[in-house]
């Protein structure tokens, strides 16, 4: 079998097509514009990158983006003082305060300081709270993006036999959360999971999370399984730097029924999906209806 390609930066493109669209609407309809505030501490180069990615793309679907850059030696009471700020503008609807934060700055303080509902990131424990027990929250972007690409691949979800590898509060938990509120049976598996490669043998669907280039064989997917990578790993190969996933893409996409690339799977839907948790966001705060297909 030849997996089929889970094409995302395709899908990252329809999805902010449809973010644009329900945008327009906002503007024309009720004069509102969704506004996005990114904060950046400090000058982390690939924090540095996203950020800018994130205010381009936020721009290009109509919606207002507010950066706040702050020194690295920023103290914890200046940024608090800022996201009260933001908690407290109406124009703000989203707020996404870049991780990691440098060391001095508790992360865990700084996120629960974030209004919820303005918590386009999905990290508030509330928010980790409303998923884990099936009610209205925001999503974590990078998991909701790969919901949303295994939704469009296969309907419905119910009854799949669903293998997370990792359990981070970033990815895998919320993303085993998502596929257990769309019926799947889910397994998390982790560094200590004894017998990978049995268990992921078993998956119907195996999310990859783990942050280790090309894990995971294709001797250890079941024929016509469907692979997302959430991997990024950058390695050297040939001389040359090269972008590769937690699976091994050549091997897997012999035995896989549908496959995500790495480059070009979940990575555009991450920053996609933000912009979708950002116009859900004002439309929760101003009690109008959400945009179809752009939650869980
Ligand atoms: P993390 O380091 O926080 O978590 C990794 C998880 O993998 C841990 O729970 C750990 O138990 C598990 N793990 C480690 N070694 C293992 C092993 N040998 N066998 C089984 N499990 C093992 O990482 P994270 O933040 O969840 O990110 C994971 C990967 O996803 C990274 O490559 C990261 O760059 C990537 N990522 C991509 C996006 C995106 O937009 N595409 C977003 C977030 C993270």
């Amino acid at each position: 079998m030849t997996a089929q390609i889970i094409d995302g930066k395709a899908f990252a493109a329809t999805v902010r097509e449809k973010v644009a669209g329900h945008v327009a609407r906002l503007k024309e309809e009720h004069n509102i514009t969704p506004g996005l505030a990114v904060v950046l501490v400090g000058e982390d180069p690939a924090s540095q990158v996203y950020v800018r990615s994130k205010g381009k793309q936020t721009v290009e679907v109509g919606m207002n983006s507010y950066e706040h850059k702050l020194d690295v030696d920023t103290s914890e009471a200046d940024l608090l003082a800022l996201i009260d700020q933001l908690n407290n503008d109406k124009d703000v609807h989203g707020i996404l305060v870049q991780l990691p934060l440098p060391g001095h700055l508790n992360e865990d303080l700084v996120i629960n300081s974030i209004d919820p509902a303005k918590d386009v990131d999905g990290f508030h424990i509330s928010n980790v709270g409303l998923l884990g027990t099936g009610q209205k929250s925001m999503v974590p972007c990078t998991p909701l993006g790969c919901l949303m690409m295994l939704r469009d691949h296969h309907g419905s979800l119910s009854g799949m036999d669903a293998v997370v590898i990792g359990r981070s509060n970033i990815v895998g938990k919320p993303m085993a959360q998502l596929l257990l509120g769309d019926s799947c049976t889910v397994t998390i598996a982790h560094s200590r999971t004894k017998d990978l490669p049995d268990v992921v043998r078993r998956a119907d669907i195996v999310v990859a999370a783990v942050g280790r280039p090309e894990m995971v064989p294709g001797d250890w997917i079941k024929e016509g399984a469907t692979v997302i990578d959430v991997g990024i790993n950058r390695i050297e190969r040939d001389g040359k730097n090269k972008l590769v996933g937690d699976v091994d893409y050549a091997s897997c996409a012999e035995v896989a029924g549908a496959i995500t690339p790495v480059p070009g799977g979940v990575g555009p839907m991450t920053i996609a999906c933000l912009l979708a948790n950002t116009v859900t966001a004002c439309c929760r705060a101003n009690a109008l209806a959400e945009p179809e297909g752009l939650t869980a």
